[in-house]
């Protein structure tokens, strides 16, 4: 029996729950729990989705694990698909029956939120890793009314029912398979968003990703869609690295069988211009510093636990004028950009459907077992039709 949290659920009354099925977190590092619960509807500027599918991210488990410390019992899922079903009565651009991605919550009032930088939005940690709204209330309760810690990333979409806001529910084409969106709103935008908007890889560059997991090869695609001339993807494990191949890098190196730095300058003749860690692994990112060229630029998402420190050499940095920049969701406006890869997407040009694999809603543990042994690149939990 799971643990509950003494929240509450606002201003609802009991008629107004609906019946949901959500994937519990019960305690740190635990299996997920199907279970039955409840929601309450929308209000004011909130959006009720009915999930479809949702991705499942690292950055999912990793809050499992409690590396980032968010309070449990928790729905996780933060990479949902759906159709709107019921609006609050603020929300003005969406409508029920409208296709959405839910991408990550931002407050629309700060100063980077202003200067269209939301995902430096000065709330970001609270609306994303909270485990509540920003009142500390609730949506999802069980039948005996205890809250149910919940508003991951403005959504817990591992539920058949998910409660996010107008600004972070994206409208997407009808003509795009909706089960497959999800990724859209972290992972995918992520590796994508670091290569074009925050590195801004140039045509006939040269670029590494560190890591050829669902960011890395995202950023692999962006890569060859910016024109890169010679696209590097490191890791351990072969099928990825044979994968990123077919998404167009031009050289893979397994970082077991070989000195990562020595190939890296090698093959693009001194240092990368441009490079995405993706490991989240503090060593990896001291060889991508080391391997980047003259004026080279390294973006980390690669996400290690709190606190961890990384070394690099400061006068190699210094002398070759080296950029190391922090990047979230890949510095993604998702109202613009996920639309725009979506579009990528249908004009075959960003084929991100070959990193998934699709998992019934029940077999959800399974889908955590294949992405930690790496046989599979981003499980999507299909959770209604
Ligand atoms: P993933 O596990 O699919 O990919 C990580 C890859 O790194 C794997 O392919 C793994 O084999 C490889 N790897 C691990 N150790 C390695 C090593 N020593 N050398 C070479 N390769 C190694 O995860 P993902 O979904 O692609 O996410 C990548 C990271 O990005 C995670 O840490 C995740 O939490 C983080 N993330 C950050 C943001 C952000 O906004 N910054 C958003 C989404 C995800």
């Amino acid at each position: 029996m799971t643990d509950t949290n003494n929240s509450q659920i606002n201003d609802t009354q009991d008629g107004d729950l609906l019946d949901i099925t959500a994937a519990v977190t019960p305690k740190e590092g635990a299996d997920f729990e199907l279970q039955s619960l409840k929601i309450r509807q929308p209000q004011g500027d909130e959006v009720l989705v009915k999930i479809v599918a949702t991705g499942m991210c690292h950055t999912d488990l990793i809050v499992r694990d409690q590396l980032y410390p968010v309070p449990l019992p928790l729905v996780l899922g933060h990479e949902g698909a759906g159709i709107v079903q019921a609006i609050g009565d603020n929300v003005k651009t969406l409508e029920v029956g409208d296709h959405v991605v839910l991408s990550y919550g931002h407050c629309g009032h700060c100063k980077q939120c202003y200067s269209g930088q939301p995902a430096y939005c000065a709330e970001f940690f609270e609306r994303n890793f909270g485990g509540s709204d920003t009142h500390g209330n609730n949506a999802i309760c069980t039948s005996d009314d205890q809250s149910i810690h919940d508003h991951f990333f403005a959504q817990s979409s591992f539920a058949t029912l998910a409660l996010s806001q107008e600004n972070n529910a994206i409208k997407v084409t009808k003509d795009a398979p909706i089960e497959l969106l999800g990724p859209l709103g972290c992972g995918v935008q992520t590796g994508a968003g670091a290569v074009i908007n925050a590195l801004k890889v140039t045509p006939a560059s040269t670029f590494v990703t560190w890591g050829a997991g669902a960011v890395g090869l995202s950023g692999v695609m962006a890569a060859k869609i910016c024109g890169a001339a010679t696209i590097i993807a490191v890791d351990i494990v072969d099928s990825r690295l044979q994968l990123a191949k077919e998404l167009g890098a031009t050289h893979t190196i397994n970082s077991k069988e070989q000195d990562v730095v020595e190939a890296v300058k090698e093959i693009t003749g001194g240092g990368a211009d441009f490079a995405l860690e993706s490991t989240g692994v503090p060593d990896i990112l001291t060889q991508g510093v080391e391997a980047l060229g003259i004026l080279g630029k390294i973006a980390v998402v690669g996400a290690p636990a709190l606190e961890t420190p990384a070394n690099f050499d400061v006068n190699d940095l210094l002398i070759s004028g080296k950029s190391i920049v922090g990047v979230v969701e890949g510095n993604s406006r998702p109202k613009i950009f996920i639309p725009e890869l979506v579009d990528l997407y249908l004009k075959g040009q960003f084929p991100f459907d070959k990193l998934v694999k699709y998992y019934k809603f029940d077999d959800i543990n399974q889908a955590v077992k294949d992405s930690e042994n790496g046989t599979t690149l981003k499980p999507i939990i299909k959770i209604s039709d």
